[in-house]
């Protein structure tokens, strides 16, 4: 794994106010890393512009996400947004999981704010909300929201019948 000084240098110019210590300590020391043994839900996304890849794992249940992981590999906002993204949404009905990661690209300046829950539900999602001052970033910090929310359309694509 690359060192988070090497990252914060100058193949990231100018960004280096995005690197909060709180996105560092996610970076650095992962929540929900691996390969979830028993999930029925998976997706892989990519973000060539910037070489990040994010493969999600979650086993579903009563419409719940019991538990969440990720693996992948790619740059301290893609990884920390994918470890941070699997705190906000484990144990999470999905209704509730949806609302989060609309909450998720209203902070990073997409979509609209209308029902989008209180700022606490994103938990350490809400450090990122820096990385809208730099769109080429954005996709980094979407890659692993978009792959999650594209393993939980699959899984009930495959299942038949929504909540
Ligand atoms: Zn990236």
């Amino acid at each position: 794994m690359s060192q988070p000084e090497k990252l914060q240098g100058g193949a990231m110019g100018g960004v280096e106010d995005l690197y909060r210590e709180v996105i560092l300590d996610h970076f650095k020391a992962p929540k929900n890393r691996g390969v979830l043994p028993t999930a029925n839900a998976h997706a892989e996304g990519v973000n060539p512009l910037c070489g990040d890849q994010i493969s999600m794992t979650a086993l579903i249940e009563n419409d719940e996400v019991k538990d969440v992981k990720f693996a992948g590999h790619g740059c301290a906002i893609s990884q920390s947004a994918a470890s941070m993204l699997t705190q906000a949404v484990k144990g999470k009905p999905l209704s509730v999981v949806r609302q989060i990661t609309q909450a998720y690209k209203t902070l990073l300046g997409l979509g609209n704010s209308e029902g989008a829950p209180p700022p606490e539900a994103l938990g350490d999602l809400i450090s990122l909300e820096g990385v809208k001052k730099y769109p080429v970033r954005i996709k980094c910090a979407l890659l692993s929201c978009n792959t999650l929310l594209q393993g939980i359309e699959d899984f009930l694509n495959k299942r038949g019948g929504r909540p």
